[in-house]
């Protein structure tokens, strides 16, 4: 993260500006400005080795007034309330313009998941739900994987909750395993769900996808699906991921010049997204530094790993061939940045209209969990384009009529339907 914003002031001022420009009440923008709930707590988990060991884990509830509260649980050695904060925040806006019914939650653990067995992991996710799991339920909060946690992880945290709950519940919790009450669909939700904005944005902006060339940072799984989107839906080029190695405790960026394969780099890539480089080498994969993806001449690029990796400096290292970036990740892009963006002329579809792939699946796997009855693939993933295409117009015809940025068109159309559910409550 950038030195000067914390990712939670960031989607304050992103807030508060959108909330200038739409003249919104004071005490609304009070209401709005922080969460709901928050819950701290400490995670005892037994190790291995017999000693235990506390972790520290949050959950933030931003508003309810959409329907219960909806976000990811993230593992993460650098993880920070106010980062769970401010991704709670985005979950309400991005539920709000994908207009599904539901709120912004998210939680967190500080840990670095790939330094835990396979067993420390189970405990440590149970040990979660313990502390958090009257918090939480299919009417109030539904948690979610997202950057450190798994399917896997996702399914022992339902059986927890089940087994306090006295209930198989399986709407507790989305990004469930499939066979263990998760959705077909769900793992390439979120990229899926940047490439149909993409396809919708190019439309838009009269360019061929089929001409066009990409450079996506990450590759764990909004990347990954990102990447096969790109290449098989758009029949476009990605010419570079990058990853982080936890070997060399490094970024690198692996390119090719006749564009990558993204299923060759998934087979030799582990499940927290490293790729193995000796491997890519022999295949004739250039390895480059990590910063080298948002160099590249492309027509688009697609930052799909975590907050403020495009900021004051990175943002120099823009290519002028660059025309839109797509936010695969959530806060990739801090406000010094934006306003650079936004100068360029780059067209920009903003995180939470973006990425609202992952969420809007989850919203269909909690419904299927209710209804107990579960659709295909392809119904699922049909659905998906629909509800995103409809979203990305909804924010486009904002960003035509009032001459805004994307962003906050996007901002303008879900606080909109927030504090009109607030108004039919009788909250405001
Ligand atoms: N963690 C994902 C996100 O940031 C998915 C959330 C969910 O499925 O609830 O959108």
């Amino acid at each position: 993260m950038n030195a000067t914003t914390n990712a939670f002031q960031m989607a304050q001022q992103q807030f508060d500006q959108v909330a200038n420009q739409l003249n919104l009440d004071q005490q609304v923008r009070e209401y709005l400005r922080w969460p709901l709930r928050e819950f701290h707590f400490r995670i005892p988990v037994r190790m291995d080795n017999g000693l235990i060991r506390v972790f520290n884990g949050f959950r933030v509830q931003h508003n309810d007034a959409i329907g219960p509260c909806k976000g990811g649980i993230r593992f993460h050695p650098s993880e920070t309330v106010d980062t769970v904060r401010a991704l709670a925040t985005w979950m309400t806006w991005k539920c709000a313009v994908a207009n599904i019914p539901l709120g912004g939650g998210k939680g967190g653990v500080i840990v670095d998941p790939a330094t835990l067995t396979n067993s420390e992991k189970e405990r440590l996710c149970r040990g979660y739900i313990q502390q958090v799991w009257r918090e939480i339920g299919p009417r109030q909060d539904v948690p979610a994987p997202d950057v450190g946690t798994t399917p896997q992880m996702m399914g022992w945290m339902m059986d927890e909750y089940s087994k306090l709950a006295g209930e198989y519940t399986p709407g507790v919790i989305t990004g469930k395993p499939v066979g263990g009450g998760g959705s077909l669909g769900r793992t390439e939700a979120t990229g899926y769900g940047v490439i149909y904005n993409l396809r919708e944005a190019m439309q838009r902006l009269k360019i061929d996808p089929s001409k066009c060339s990409a450079a996506i940072q990450g590759f764990g799984n909004v990347a990954q699906y990102a990447a096969i989107g790109f290449t098989e839906l758009l029949k476009g080029k990605v010419m570079a991921v990058s990853y982080w190695d936890r070997d060399d405790r490094t970024g690198y960026t692996v390119s090719n010049a006749k564009g990558i394969d993204p299923h060759f780099l998934m087979s030799i890539t582990d499940q927290y997204g490293s790729i193995n480089k000796d491997k890519a080498k022999a295949e004739g994969y250039q390895i480059e530094d990590a910063n080298a993806w948002i160099t590249k001449d492309v027509d688009v690029l697609i930052p799909a790993a975590i907050e403020g990796q495009i900021n004051a400096e990175t943002v120099e290292l823009i290519s002028d061939k660059v025309r839109i970036i797509a936010e695969g990740a959530n806060g990739p892009t801090t406000l010094e940045a934006d306003e650079q963006v936004k100068k360029r002329g780059v067209f920009m579809v903003p995180d939470f209209l973006c990425n609202a792939g992952g969420v809007t699946v989850s919203y269909f796997e909690s419904v299927q969990n209710d209804m107990n009855y579960y659709w295909t693939n392809k119904e699922v993933l049909d659905r998906l384009d629909d509800k995103i295409t409809t979203a990305f117009h909804s924010v486009y015809e904002v960003y035509e009529k009032e001459h805004v940025y994307m962003r906050d068109a996007a901002y303008m159309v879900a606080i909109n339907r927030v504090v009109k559910a607030m108004q039919l409550r009788g909250w405001i």
